[in-house]
């Protein structure tokens, strides 16, 4: 697949990635330092739109670089290889980044991705997945029911290939944790809710290591347009008393506790700011305008101010009981 221009991405996306085009048009300098920040590991792979670095002993990290204004990957994912098979998570935003992390995988481990896990239906998590099936290679592909139907039902461009892979996916509880066994390692697989309405973490105990998905945005504000607040809340604590020593975000650096303590004091902030704004009467527009997040939770990449006004837009739907 040819790259995608900046003008199709922002046409094509109406899903979380698609502010990261709007960032790199804001302040390019300054948004482009959340990422060039020290790896957590050492870096195996770099390209434009993407480095890999490695995070435990057969486990590594995508972290995507799209401020660059390349957006063959766009979302956080990686690699986790047991003795007998190999996982990559995410399907990434194009088909070409979907290979690229297979082509990675076969040069660390000597095999093709045998499994692939998307964690919730948004384009920049789903839209390549079927970049990963070739003539010989055929992974299985795992998503929940709700990931897989949302996928095909609403991620756009339409794409026959991308239909036909997750048609062929082994669908995951919604509810239930599960364990996929690699050989020699397991990857527990949990259910969660928040970002959208059918997300999954993937813990790793041998390495004490937890893929968030997109609950966690490391340094960055989230996108809420999708969410459900309050159990976003819950979904992210949970993940946080599991006390693992690294946490894989769905966007931005890979992440100590420390960074998901200060996004889980910023998440409650907003919180509470919209529900005393929502009990005082105040629209969500101009509780948004009126917001500024506490400084004490140190900086965040803040792309626009209607990104905040999504959030208390999603708690006003929730304190609503509009669902
Ligand atoms: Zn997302």
């Amino acid at each position: 697949m040819t790259p995608i221009s900046r003008r199709e991405f922002l046409a094509k996306s109406g899903t979380c990635a698609a502010h990261l085009a709007l960032a790199a048009a804001v302040s390019p300098r300054l948004l482009r330092e959340v990422w060039a920040r020290q790896p957590a590991g050492p870096v195996v792979a770099t390209e434009p739109w993407a480095r890999i670095e490695q995070v435990g002993d057969g486990i590594w990290a995508l972290v995507s670089t799209p401020l660059g204004g390349d957006y063959t990957t766009v979302s956080n994912g990686g690699i986790i290889a047991g003795k007998s098979a190999v996982l990559a998570i995410e399907g990434f935003q194009t088909p070409k980044g979907a290979a690229w992390l297979a082509a990675q995988a076969r040069a660390l481990t000597g095999r093709w991705p045998t499994h692939v896990l998307v964690t919730h239906y948004h384009s920049d998590h789903a839209n390549g997945v079927a970049g990963y099936i070739t003539e010989k290679d055929h992974p299985v592909i795992r998503a929940t029911q709700i990931t897989r139907d949302e996928v095909i039902a609403r991620n756009t461009p339409a794409d026959a290939a991308r239909t036909a892979a997750l048609d062929d996916a082994v669908l995951m509880s919604p509810t239930d944790a599960w364990t996929l066994d690699l050989g020699g390692r397991s990857v527990r697989v949990v259910p969660q809710l928040g970002h959208t309405d059918s997300d999954v973490a993937l813990e790793l105990d041998d390495a004490n290591l937890i893929f968030t998905g997109d609950l966690f945005w490391n340094a960055m504000f989230p996108n809420y347009v999708d969410a459900m607040p309050s159990k976003l809340a819950r979904s992210i604590g949970v993940l946080r008393a599991k006390q693992a020593a690294t946490y894989v975000p769905g966007h931005g650096n890979v992440a100590t506790p420390a960074a998901l303590d200060r996004y889980i004091a910023m998440i409650d902030d907003v919180g509470e700011a919209a529900t005393r704004a929502h009990a005082a009467g105040a629209s969500a527009k101009d509780a948004a305008a009126a917001y500024a997040i506490p400084a004490a939770t140190g900086e965040w990449t803040m792309f626009s101010k209607a990104f905040i006004e999504r959030a208390f837009t999603a708690w006003y739907r929730e304190l609503d009981g509009a669902r």
